[in-house]
């Protein structure tokens, strides 16, 4: 076997040891360990993640829509007979938790205090009402619709022990919502990381949001060491998710400062602001939040 036979024939064998086939529960789902399975339609969708334990399965948030709840609701089926255990909220948005109803009896829901104001107060009938004009099969998808406010609310840090898991709720303050939960596999190694972190994609920076608390929280999230890591939308991976938003904040942080000391507004400095070497990130039409929030962060407000 020549050089190039070999580079092609061990890449090979790579591929086949990744834990991304689970080919017969269909294109949309990765196995990410024994037992532990994220689906999502499209890249940019928010994760559901299957995690099965002897003592029936836990999900991680429900579906970027009630279609793709379903969805999830047939990779559940093929994996076991048992009915959903626990349902975890990483935040209440409409796109993590719009698809509570589908699994919610009789599993629990469990998000950080919070979570039922933020999700009663979130437009999710009005979403209902657009993405069924949008989409013919939302008007099945969301047959027997109702809101799933979660039964526990728990506040700060919550151990959750079922069957042979062991699953640390962690709340993330001022990264995304009112209510944030990373949640912590120590046995696995596996840390769901809410959307304080994207995969390529700029945040949506509220105005309550702050630049320290969310690079507090990468800290933190990282100090865990884990081995993988599941942003709340986008493909899962390693720390990199980490490396490459603190890049993102650092370079933000550094050209809204630069402007910021020359004495330029807020509206001068999102006039002049660029960022080239992020271009390529989707959703850009959030980046004045970004400045938003950069502003705040230099100006120490
Ligand atoms: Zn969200």
């Amino acid at each position: 076997m020549n050089r190039t036979m070999t580079a092609v024939f061990s890449i090979c064998i790579a591929l086949t040891a990744l834990p991304l086939g689970a080919q017969d529960l269909g294109p949309h789902v990765r196995k990410i360990s024994d037992g532990i399975y994220v689906y999502a339609a499209k890249p940019a969708d928010a994760n559901v993640t299957i995690i099965m334990t002897t003592e029936g399965p836990v999900l991680i948030d429900t579906g970027q829509t009630p279609v793709d709840a379903r969805a999830a609701m047939e990779v559940l089926k093929k994996l076991t007979p048992q009915p959903v255990r626990f349902i975890i909220h990483t935040e209440p948005h409409a796109d993590h938790t719009s698809g509570d109803f589908v699994f919610a009896t009789p599993a629990t829901v469990i998000a950080h205090a919070g979570a039922t104001a933020e999700m009663k107060q979130s437009g999710i009938a009005a979403r209902n009402q657009k993405l069924m004009a949008a989409y013919p099969e939302m008007r099945e998808a969301l047959d027997g619709y109702r809101m799933v406010p979660p039964q526990i609310e728990y506040r700060d840090r919550m151990t959750l022990s079922v069957g042979e898991r062991t699953l640390d709720l962690i709340y993330l303050k001022n990264v995304h919502s009112t209510a944030d939960t990373a949640i912590w596999l120590p046995k696995e190694r596996i840390l769901w990381a809410t959307a304080a972190v994207g995969v390529k994609r700029y945040p949506n920076l509220r105005p309550f949001l702050t630049i320290p608390d969310i690079l507090a929280s990468i800290k933190l999230m990282r100090s865990l060491n884990p081995e993988i890591v599941i942003a709340g939308h986008g493909a899962p991976g390693t720390t990199q998710i980490f490396d490459e938003m603190e890049r993102y904040y650092a370079m933000l942080l550094e050209t809204v400062g630069k402007l910021a000391r020359e004495g330029k507004s807020l509206d001068q400095v999102k006039a002049e602001f660029r960022m080239p070497e992020f271009d390529d990130w989707a959703a850009r039409e959030r980046i004045s939040t970004s400045v938003d929030a950069a502003y705040r962060a230099v100006k120490g407000n």
